[in-house]
This record gives C-alpha cells, sequence and structure tokens, in this order.
C-alpha cells in the first residue's frame, strides 16, 4: 500500500500518523488546505507542519495555495453549507494527487476531529475515491483526538484555535455565533432514508451535491490562477503590496 494522508494541521496529525505507523503503514503526508484564513493563520499552520515533519522524518507533499479568493468566492452563494465545498475541494485535490502521482490509497486527518461532520467528511472521500479511481483508506481516529491534541501541546506545537476559514473565525469569536459554531456543518448530513430505494436516492444526491461542489471551487480555482497569469485581468478586490513571500 502507498498511502497519500490529506493532513490539515500538525495537532491533528500526531496521533494519526502515529496510528498508521502501529498499523505498519508509512504515510506521505499531503499539505493542501485553501480554507485556511487569514494569510498569517495559513502560514502559521503549514509551518508548524513542515517542521513537525522533518522532526519525524515524514515524507510531506505540499500543494502550496492560499486560497481566500476561490474559497470565498465558491461558498458566496451559501455561507451556511461552506463545509461541503470546504471538504469536497480538499479531498477531491487529495484523491487526485494520490491518483496522479501513483499512490494507492488516500485518507485525512480531518477524520480525527470531532467538530467536524464526520458523515460528511466520509461522502466527500467516497464520492473523490470513486471520481479519481483511488482507493479511500476509511480509519475513524477520533478516539485518539485527545491523546494527539496533549502531545501537540506537550510538545509546544502551534495549536489554532478555530477551523479555519474567516467565517469560523467569526463564529469563534463573535458572541452572536457562539452557540452556532459549525451548525451549518451539522446541517449538511442528509436525513436518514428508510427503505433501500430511498438510502440509494440519498446517496447518489449526496454524492452528486459533493461533485457540484467540488467542481464549483475548481472551476473558480482555474479562473482565480488564469487572472493572476494575466497582468491585464482586474482583480475585482485590490490587494495591499506584499513584502513577505
Ligand atoms: S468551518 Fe472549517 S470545515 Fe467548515 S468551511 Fe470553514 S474551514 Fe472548512
Amino acid at each position: 500500500m502507498k498511502l497519500l494522508l490529506h493532513i490539515c494541521c500538525a495537532p491533528c496529525s500526531i496521533a494519526c500518523i502515529a496510528s498508521l505507523r502501529a498499523e505498519g503503514i508509512e504515510p506521505t503526508g499531503f499539505w493542501y488546505n485553501p480554507n485556511i484564513h487569514p494569510l498569517t493563520e495559513y502560514r502559521a499552520r503549514r509551518d508548524t507542519l513542515v517542521a513537525y515533519a522533518s522532526q519525524i522524518h515524514l515524507a510531506l507533499e505540499m500543494q502550496d495555495e492560499y486560497g481566500l479568493r476561490p474559497f470565498v468566492c465558491a461558498v458566496a452563494d451559501d455561507i451556511a453549507a461552506r463545509c461541503l465545498t470546504c471538504y469536497a475541494a480538499r479531498l477531491r485535490e487529495t484523491a487526485r494527487y494520490a491518483a496522479a502521482h501513483g499512490f494507492t490509497h488516500f485518507t485525512s486527518t480531518l477524520l480525527i476531529s470531532p467538530y467536524q461532520n464526520h458523515e460528511l467528511l466520509v461522502a466527500a472521500a467516497e464520492q473523490a475515491a470513486m471520481e479519481f479511481g483511488v482507493a479511500f483508506w476509511y480509519r475513524d481516529f477520533r478516539p485518539v483526538f485527545r491523546e494527539g491534541q496533549a502531545q501537540a501541546r506537550a510538545l509546544g506545537l502551534y495549536m489554532q484555535k478555530y477551523c479555519g476559514c474567516v467565517f469560523s473565525e467569526e463564529e469563534r469569536y463573535s458572541k452572536r455565533f457562539r452557540s452556532k459554531a459549525h451548525k451549518g456543518a451539522a446541517e449538511q448530513t442528509p436525513p436518514t432514508p428508510h427503505g433501500a430505494a430511498d438510502v440509494r436516492q440519498a446517496h447518489d444526491a449526496a454524492m452528486q451535491g459533493l461533485r457540484q461542489a467540488g467542481l464549483r471551487f475548481e472551476a473558480v480555482r482555474g479562473a482565480a490562477r488564469d487572472a493572476a497569469a494575466d497582468p491585464s485581468a482586474r482583480d475585482p478586490v485590490p490587494a495591499p503590496p506584499v513584502t513577505d513571500a
């Protein structure tokens, strides 16, 4: 087996990597998280992972894209349902990369978090696996979440205070949203259907929704890349001068 492990952040990766290694699997880490904003936060999480991977001798592949514009454009029409697009975008890119680089399986550290919508994540991974022809290696890492976080604190790793996007940052710090954090993600789980035909129909609808969300993100991402490559293209949001790459 050749396993590509999508990593959302170093603290969540600790227990996932340890439990995979305990199974005799040596994963290759994969960084692709266009949902982390603002740029200083993105760099803090990315750089923490790069340093930690080197420390534990983990091979790491980087898709280093700060995705504020494409992410916000892709979710703007339905901010409450943004986690569906976020999961689809990250897991589709992981599956695509795995298939293109000779990996037989992929999985994600997102599966360790008790704060994410686990069922929706699994559906997004299954949809991506089907589309890109690479197997999804499912593991429920949630039982070792606390243990991993405690190790991260003991190691002095940077610990983020919110999920990733600007909307989750607002939910974390605004009283108005505090009781509703991740309500959007929780509401995106398809209702439990009754009967074989309903199960099949609900499954197909969920897969189709995830695929469309992923394609929508990829279209916006492609347009953002084209605009960046064409200096004559107008950016609707003027960017401040960049002094630090
Ligand atoms: S809350 Fe977290 S999972 Fe949901 S869209 Fe934002 S970064 Fe992604």
